[in-house]
């Protein structure tokens, strides 16, 4: 057996990088922040990715395609854009390799540089307005509502495994409406869509909010987002969706004939969540012996591991089991009978649980004789005898207790991890002995959100959208202040 993980209280980093590993999730590749996704971690995206396009598809969006390579001159045509990501793009200038004359090896032909140079998607808003400038006339052909499932590449230089990747995985949703009103509603309903998803099937509850214009996406007059809280109290921006106003409209002339026969521009919004999530996942549930995972996003829901000494008894356990993995099957439930005689049980128990399985069946001879079978839970690590007969639906049933069990445990978390906070010593301490979610006041500057975050590293991850307004004064500059806002340090 391989060594066991690092503690997660002694050294969360470490214990979460190598749980990424051991779980068979993803590992690092040659390219510096560019990941190989393993089929384990694989399989755990593609049923987020089911679930989320479900829900795209539910409020009328559909997917399509557009290219990886963007003309650098697009990129410019949105001055804040540009702005914001200039400094991680990764750009093609040539198109073709040669034998260097010189003995060198195979070189870059310098008679080979591409006229204009091309930009790697970073994001792709600028090739996708520019396509909409032809698919949109009129008020008939809006509101587009387009999705596309992709990579996209940002030269990030501190990197981790899922969190933050040079190259990662994104659905990206671009929209365009007649009036400004409809994008609004357009980008509060994909942010409750990806709160929604995040709390009822990641089990990770989440704070709806509002960046500060700081923080605010390049391009945007608005960006939403939601925010949780990983066992170590930092947060982590799990998915964000911009309100674009008339900005990439006005950019690349898109204009439409409105109801009046009046030209306009028209009001768009982006929103997206990546293989961040992943992370999130594994972070907010996870513990020493593994991964925890949800039900509703776990690969295997369900492992039966038999405990037989010689063929005749693990045929007497199959003829037992086979009907109760067919009846977990029709119920919709992923199972696995486990009778591989290459692993010892406790083998097999160990490497499920750091796989994060929900739920472990384990049925022997004396289990055979008595009707009963042994039924473990990964969340809580509880064991339990159970009867056979009503296994299938005492399964079904502890499924979605597992489900509910997790969540509860994470907003548990974060309660007691969020502190209402009035004045600068309180705040300072409490980051450093109890890092956690602060609500606190701050006076609406950029210049005093820089300042909070140049001496203690805690940025206002998020206005909440069910602020109350309150009367205070700022944490840090004293300045009255009408409502508290979010701080904390953050990936
Ligand atoms: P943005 O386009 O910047 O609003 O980001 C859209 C989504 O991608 C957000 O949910 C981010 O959390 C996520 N994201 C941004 N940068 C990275 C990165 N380097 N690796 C993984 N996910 C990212």
């Amino acid at each position: 057996m391989s060594k066991a993980l690092p503690k997660k209280s002694e050294n969360y980093s470490e214990w979460y990088n190598e749980l990424v590993k051991r779980a068979d999730l993803a590992e690092n590749s040659a390219v510096r922040g560019c990941m190989v996704i393993k089929p384990y971690g694989y399989s755990i995206w593609e049923k987020m990715q089911r679930a989320l396009d479900d829900m795209f598809k539910e409020t009328g969006h559909q997917n399509a395609y557009f290219p990886l390579f963007i003309p650098k001159s697009y990129l410019s045509k949105e001055a804040s854009h540009v702005e914001g990501f200039a400094k991680e793009c990764a750009v093609v200038t040539h198109y073709r390799l040669k034998n260097d004359p010189n003995g060198g090896g195979v070189i870059v032909d310098p008679e080979a540089k591409l006229e204009e140079e091309l930009i790697v998607r970073p994001t792709s808003e600028t090739v996708i307005w520019s396509t909409y400038k032809n698919w949109i006339q009129s008020y008939r052909d809006l509101p587009l509502l387009i999705n596309q499932w992709a990579n996209v590449v940002r030269w990030e230089m501190r990197t981790r495994l899922f969190l933050r990747t040079a190259e990662f995985l994104w659905q990206e949703g671009h929209t365009a409406h007649a009036t400004k009103e409809e994008a609004v509603a357009e980008t509060e309903q994909m942010l409750e869509i990806y709160a929604t998803f995040a709390e009822e099937f990641m089990a990770v509850p989440v704070i709806r909010g509002r960046k500060t214009p700081n923080e605010r996406f390049a391009g945007a007059e608005d960006t939403y987002c939601i925010e949780a809280m990983m066992q170590d109290g930092k947060a982590l921006q799990a998915g964000t969706s911009h309100f674009l106003g008339q900005n990439f409209a006005k950019a690349f002339d898109v204009k439409f004939l409105n109801k009046e026969n009046k030209q306009d521009f028209v009001w768009g919004t982006s929103w997206g969540v990546s293989t961040r999530l992943m992370g999130a996942l594994v972070m907010a549930h996870s513990d020493d012996e593994g991964l925890v995972l949800p039900p509703k996003l776990a690969p295997i829901q369900v492992v039966i591991v038999p405990i037989f000494k010689g063929d005749e008894q693990l045929a007497q356990i199959s003829e037992k089991v086979n009907p109760i993995v067919k009846e977990l099957k029709k119920r919709g439930i992923s199972v696995k009978f486990d009778n591989s005689d290459k692993q010892s049980p406790g083998f097999k128990f160990a490497e499920y649980e750091l796989k994060g399985v929900p739920v472990r069946l384990a049925i022997g001879a004396r289990d055979l004789a008595n009707g009963t079978i042994e039924v473990a839970r990964r969340d809580t690590k509880q064991k339990a005898t159970y009867q056979i007969d009503s296994i299938v639906e005492s399964i079904v049933n502890l499924l979605d207790e597992i489900q509910e069990n997790i969540y509860n445990k994470a907003l548990q978390f974060r309660t007691d991890n969020t502190a209402k906070i009035d004045n600068w010593d309180d705040f300072v301490k409490i980051l450093d002995e109890k890092p956690g979610f602060i609500s606190a006041h701050w006076d609406g500057t950029s210049e005093t959100e820089e300042k909070i975050k140049e001496l203690t590293k805690a940025t206002i991850r998020c206005i909440p959208l069910d602020a109350v307004d309150e009367e205070g004064v700022c944490i840090y500059s004293g300045k009255p202040s009408s409502r508290r806002v979010i701080f904390a340090r953050a990936y």
